[in-house]
């Protein structure tokens, strides 16, 4: 599956400790994030991930693109409800297209529990089913 990482600078610290967490289940996927937090998973982790640009440089909406394609599977979004974002625009839109495609969203820790159990346990395998049937 091909999981984006999202985290908003004050929810940073939150989704490295989530990842160290699940680096077991994190670690048999593809990940992707934006700039700054794929950059402090992989210090934290170890893990393999592919970082596009800086969220408000533009990932948010690189990670957009991916949807569209067709080429992402779930959204881990650690959001800060209580900061305003100067790449306000690009959050409602990566999030719109999550509804669009039907992707699966979460936007705190507590989604991202339920969310990571649900991978685990296969719950989620409907989007490997469908990516085969596209190909
Ligand atoms: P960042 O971007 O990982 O580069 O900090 C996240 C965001 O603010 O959308």
């Amino acid at each position: 599956m091909r999981i984006a990482l999202i985290a908003h600078d004050k929810k940073k610290e939150a989704i490295i400790q989530f990842a160290i967490s699940y680096q077991h289940i994190l670690s048999r996927h593809e990940l992707f994030a934006t700039g700054t937090t794929g950059k402090k998973i992989v210090e934290a982790t170890g893990l393999s991930v592919h970082r596009f640009q800086s969220g408000p440089l533009g990932g948010d909406q690189q990670i957009g693109a991916r949807i569209a394609d067709n080429k992402m599977d779930l959204v881990i979004f650690f959001r800060d409800p209580l900061t305003a974002q100067p790449h306000e625009p690009d959050i409602s839109a990566l999030m719109r297209l999550c509804d669009v495609y039907q992707i699966p969203l979460v936007t705190n820790l507590a989604g991202a529990e339920v969310m990571i159990r649900a991978l685990e346990a296969g719950f989620l395998n409907w989007r490997e089913l469908l990516q085969d049937e596209q190909e």
